[in-house]
């Protein structure tokens, strides 16, 4: 990954604040991958991302539902969460390929876990990552896997 800029965040308010910012700055077709330990904050990250969008639903772990959508925002947020699948194949089983084709992508895409399903996402993605420091601390890098991906849509 390389990585393009991270920042420090004290509570769940700022991290969720910082994604909030950042919606206002993406539109539709992109996909992000959200990679952390439990606890670490990506379903947060989500919840004020989608805020940030516009959208007042109410954003809870997909774990056992594997996708939630949130409508009402700017464009729709396709929220996966992989925690629970183990291999390539049961993602394809389950049609999750179609929403990593940039070309008819009609919304932005979060994937929590994606180390679950390697291979699925083969399209350009930016790539954050949590880590716990201590306390309420956390470090969140944002990065992507190359140059062309942060300008591509
Ligand atoms: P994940 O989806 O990575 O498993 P969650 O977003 O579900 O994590 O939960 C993160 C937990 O950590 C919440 O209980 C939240 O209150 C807590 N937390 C403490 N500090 C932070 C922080 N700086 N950013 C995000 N979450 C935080
Ligand atoms: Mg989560």
């Amino acid at each position: 990954m390389k990585k393009v800029f991270s920042v420090i965040t004290n509570n769940e308010e700022e991290t969720m604040l910082f994604a909030q910012k950042l919606a206002k700055t993406v539109g539709k077709g992109v996909v992000f991958t959200l990679k952390g330990d439990l606890g670490a904050g990506k379903t947060h990250f989500v919840k004020g991302f989608v805020k940030g969008l516009g959208s007042d639903e109410l954003v809870t772990s997909p774990t056992f539902t594997l996708l939630n959508v949130y409508e009402g925002g700017r464009c729709p947020v396709y929220h996966f969460d992989m925690y629970r699948l183990s291999s390539l194949e049961e993602a394809e089983d389950l049609g999750f390929e179609e929403y990593f084709n940039l070309e008819t992508l009609d919304g932005i895409v979060f994937v929590e876990w994606p180390e679950r399903v390697e291979g699925l996402i083969k399209c350009p993605h930016i790539e954050i990552d949590l880590q716990s420091l201590e306390g309420n601390k956390r470090k969140i890098i944002v990065g992507a896997e190359d140059d062309s991906t942060i300008n591509s849509k």
